[in-house]
């Protein structure tokens, strides 16, 4: 049934979407709402990609492949779910606990003066100063780091983010227990591989910006859930999802200025291609696409990416281990905890489901299922006695392979935009050119990417990309003087 949206505006023009990860996704639904007619292609039974969930056979629970989190500034994956309405369903909180082994707790979290929250980048700051997981030494490190990362990184910086905390004399305790656990493990990444940009990006939009920017959400339900909306939102708006439909060529006829698109399902035609597929799917669909000037090149950036691995271990008990929703948990194999019981209260049965993810993580990937979650238990004990006396009921362990892309120096090079070899064809998936290291976020801003692109090329354009969240507090002067200089050096 079409929508009414579709019906005034522009009928006629259809557009394929190949992938229905966020990238396809938040792509496919801003065409829908633009007036177009939608045919999103899936490989899959299930929508979500790289963040989705099913129902795992070995211990009849619906799982997400891993714990998915958000921060407030992820300005295009808010969007994304408004769009579809499920905004709803994601749990705000802007406290963190970092629990050491032998269960020593640090808070950190905005801090307030009575009523009010301290003016951005110190509102992070005086958490950090009382955190006791952190020697006065380590302290003074980061404060040092904090205020080096607040000047301007040149975009085209080469240098890593390992050097830069070498130059900037990190202390042993600032670099194993900040820069390598929240840091590198947001990134997924060791921090020699990691370009000194994007870490500058993740640490002012987490912890300077504001404490909007850096307040972390997580799903109430499980990911698929969350996608179920936007099935219904193409469906009203007169698009369709074809699943178990992996895409195998595509053919553009010059004549009809149309493409032709094969999936294992059948053949679907269109003005107008999107291929929102991550790096290596999008390179095994390369030679099965019609000649170009370009589409060597593009292949020769698809070869630089590399994926990096993050493994979850799911774990049962008869009894609830932890009252904290979510921890972070220093100087173990395992990084952090989630307590879908508390997360996800709709579940039922007595006892406690615990998710533990651990980032970056290829020496615990070549583990075997036994020992990666012999492991899990003995570490998580370390932390919460309650582990000891509880009955571990069911585990499962996850390992993803590739999990995400890496971001070293030298990556953006090889990140192309929207822009493809072929006619009236674009390109979409978080590896693409977004400015954001692998994750939801620079996936809901690359499907927006391309849908502005294929809304110009019919004449219609129109801005969809949401607009970041602007700093706050002193950081608005920060950013304004960082500006300033930026225009100096450009006319210098
Ligand atoms: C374990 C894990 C933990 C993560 N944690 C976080 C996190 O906490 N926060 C965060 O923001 N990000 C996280 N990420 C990263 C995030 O999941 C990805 O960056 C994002 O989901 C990528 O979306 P995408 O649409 O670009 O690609 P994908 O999700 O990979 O979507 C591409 C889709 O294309 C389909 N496809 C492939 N080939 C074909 C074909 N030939 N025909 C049709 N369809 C095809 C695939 O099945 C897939 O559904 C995590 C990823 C993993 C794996």
């Amino acid at each position: 049934m079409r929508g009414l949206l579709s019906e005034v505006q522009n009928p006629e023009k259809t557009v394929t979407i190949i992938g229905g990860g966020v990238a396809g996704m938040s792509a496919a639904c801003a065409l829908a709402e633009a007036g177009l007619r939608v045919q999103l292609v899936e490989r899959r039974g299930y929508l979500g990609g790289r963040a989705s969930s099913y129902l795992h056979p070995g211990v009849d629970e619906v799982i997400d492949n891993c714990q998915h989190v958000l921060f407030g500034c992820c300005t295009n994956l808010i969007g994304f779910y408004r769009r579809i309405g499920v905004a709803d369903r994601i749990y705000w909180t802007s406290e963190m606990t970092m629990i050491e082994p032998g269960g020593r707790h640090s808070a950190l979290g905005p801090s307030r003066l009575g009523p009010f929250t301290l003016p951005a980048p110190l509102h992070s700051a005086s958490s950090l100063l009382c955190a006791k997981a952190f020697s006065v030494a380590d302290k003074l490190a980061l404060g040092r780091a904090f205020a080096a990362m607040m000047r301007p990184v040149p975009g085209d910086s080469q240098e890593s983010l390992g050097n830069w905390l070498r130059r900037h004399g990190q202390t042993q305790g600032a670099l194993d227990r900040f820069w390598r656990l929240v840091l590198a493990s947001a990134l997924n990444a060791d921090l020699d591989s990691i370009a000194l940009p994007y870490a500058a990006k993740v640490i002012r939009e987490l912890f300077m910006n504001s404490a909007e920017a850096g307040s972390m959400g997580m799903s109430t339900v499980p990911l698929s859930e969350l996608y179920a909306g936007a099935a219904e939102f193409l469906s009203k708006n007169g698009s369709t999802v074809h699943l178990n439909a992996s895409a195998e060529s595509a053919a553009w006829d010059e004549g009809s200025q149309q493409w032709t698109l094969t999936t294992r399902s059948g053949t679907l035609t269109s003005e107008f291609l999107v291929l929102a597929l991550p790096f290596e799917a999008t390179a095994k669909l390369l030679p099965h696409m019609p000649p170009a000037d370009g589409a060597a090149a593009l292949g020769r950036q698809l070869e630089r990416h590399e994926h990096w691995p993050i493994c979850s271990v799911h774990l049962w008990f008869d009894r609830e281990i932890t009252t904290l929703d979510h921890a972070v948990l220093l100087d173990r194999e395992i990084h952090w905890l989630y307590n879908k019981s508390r997360l996800q209260p709709w579940r039922k049965g007595k006892g406690s489901y615990v998710e533990l993810v651990v980032s970056a993580s290829r020496t615990f990937a070549a583990l075997e299922r036994q020992d990666a979650i012999a492991l899990a238990l003995r570490e998580l004990a370390e932390f919460f006695p309650e582990v000891a006396s509880a009955k571990l009921e069911k585990a499962v362990l996850i390992k993803e392979m590739r999990a995400t892309f890496g971001v070293p120096p030298g990556i953006d090079a090889a990140r192309p935009t929207s822009v493809s070899p072929w006619p009236n064809c674009f390109l979409a998936g978080d590896w693409t050119a977004t400015g954001w290291p692998s994750t939801m976020e620079s996936a809901a801003r690359s499907g927006h990417l391309a849908a502005e692109a294929v809304c110009k090329s019919i004449g219609q354009p129109r801005s969809i990309l949401n607009p970041d969240l602007k700093p706050q507090g002193l950081m608005r002067w920060m950013n304004r003087g960082n500006k300033e200089r930026r225009k100096i050096n450009a006319l210098s």
